[in-house]
C-alpha cells in the first residue's frame, strides 16, 4: 500500500510491484500458451528398484515463454491455482501424457504414465467425466494412468466425504500419495483414502547419504506404508548409495537423476531404446 496526501488526509491504494504484475500477465497468457505449444510435457523414467526395469514414466509440465525463458512448474502452478485455472492445465498435460502412453501402445510398449493432479482438482465437480473421457479419446486403459495427488497432498473434509477419490479409483487407475511426509499429508488419510501408492519426498530421499535422520524416516515411511499395502516409490534418487539405502529397505520404485532426468518425448525414445538395447 503506497500513501498519497490528498488535501492532509492520508489515503491509501494498491500499489502493483513488478513481481505481482508479472505474475498477473502470465496468468492471463496460460490459454494462449497452451494453445501456441508453449506448455508442453517431459518424462522421468521410474524403475522397479530390484529389476531396475522401467515401470513406468512421470509427466512433468514445461513452460517456454518467448520473453521469460523457461518458467518453473513450481512458478506457474501455484499461479494456475490461485487463478481457477489449473483444470484446463491438468487436461492438457492429461492429453500430451495419454497421446503417448497410446503411441507406446501402438509400439506394443505397455508403459504407464503418472499425472500430477493438484488437489484443488479434486474439488471441480466434472473431473471423474473428464479423466474419463480423456482415457477413452486416447484409448487407453485406466490401468495404465497413475494420478500423482500434489500440493501439500492435503485432502480436505469436502473430498475425503466427497466419492471423488473412489470414482477415479473406479476407473481402474492408480492413485498415489505424492510429497510424502511433508505438508499435511497424514498417516490417517492413507488409511482412509482409496490410496495405492506413496511417493517419499525428494527433500527427505536427497539427504539419505549423508543423513541417518533421513534415512530413518526413509525407512519408517516404507514400513508404514508395506503394512497397510501400499507401494513405495522414491522421488530425488541421485547418487548410488542412496539407491542401495532404499532397494535394502525394501522400497518398491526409484526416481531420480541417477536413473534419468526429465527427458523431451524423442530423448526419451532414444533412452528406452539404450535400455532396452
Ligand atoms: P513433484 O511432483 O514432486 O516432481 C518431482 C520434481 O523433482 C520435478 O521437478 C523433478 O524434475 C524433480 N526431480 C526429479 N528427480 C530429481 C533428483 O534426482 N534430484 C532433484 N533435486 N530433483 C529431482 P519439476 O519438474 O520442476 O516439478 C516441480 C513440481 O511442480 C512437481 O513436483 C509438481 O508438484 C509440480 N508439477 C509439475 N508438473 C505438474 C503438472 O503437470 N501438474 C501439476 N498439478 N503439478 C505439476
Ligand atoms: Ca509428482
Ligand atoms: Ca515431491
Ligand atoms: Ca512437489
Amino acid at each position: 500500500l503506497a500513501a498519497s496526501d490528498s488535501g492532509g488526509v492520508a489515503t491509501y491504494h494498491p500499489v502493483l510491484d513488478q513481481q505481482s504484475l508479472r505474475r498477473l500477465q502470465l496468468g492471463t497468457e496460460i490459454e494462449q500458451a497452451m494453445a501456441d505449444g508453449q506448455i508442453s510435457v517431459v518424462f522421468q523414467p521410474i524403475i522397479d528398484a530390484q529389476s531396475s526395469d522401467i515401470v513406468s514414466v512421470e509427466t512433468l509440465v514445461r513452460w517456454a515463454h518467448p520473453r521469460y525463458g523457461s518458467i518453473s512448474p513450481d512458478d506457474f502452478i501455484p499461479l494456475a491455482e490461485q487463478i481457477g485455472r489449473i483444470g484446463a492445465v491438468t487436461d492438457h498435460v492429461l492429453d500430451l501424457a495419454l497421446a503417448r502412453c497410446r503411441r507406446w501402445l501402438d509400439q506394443d510398449i505397455a508403459l504407464s504414465v503418472a499425472v500430477n493432479l493438484s488437489v484443488h482438482c479434486l474439488t471441480e465437480p466434472d473431473l471423474v467425466t473428464r479423466v474419463r473421457g480423456a482415457l477413452q479419446r486416447h484409448g487407453v486403459p485406466g490401468e495404465l494412468l497413475t494420478l500423482e495427488l500434489t500440493e501439500g497432498s492435503v485432502v480436505d473434509d469436502s473430498v475425503r466425504d466427497s466419492t471423488v477419490l473412489a470414482d477415479l479409483h473406479d476407473l481402474g487407475l492408480r492413485l498415489s500419495m505424492d510429497d510424502f511426509g511433508t505438508g499435511y499429508s497424514s498417516l490417517s488419510q492413507l488409511r482412509q483414502l482409496p490410496i495405492d501408492e506413496v511417493k517419499i519426498d525428494k527433500s527427505f530421499v536427497l539427504g539419505m547419504s549423508t543423513s541417518q535422520g533421513e534415512s530413518f524416516i526413509a525407512r519408517s515411511i516404507i514400513e508404514l506404508a508395506h503394512n497397510l499395502g501400499l507401494r513405495v516409490v522414491a522421488e530425488g534418487v541421485e547418487d548410488e548409495m542412496t539407491r542401495n539405502l532404499l532397494t535394502e529397505m525394501g522400497c518398491d520404485k526409484l526416481q531420480g537423476f541417477l536413473v534419468s532426468r526429465p527427458l523431451p518425448d524423442d530423448r526419451l525414445e532414444n533412452w528406452l531404446l539404450a535400455r532396452t538395447g
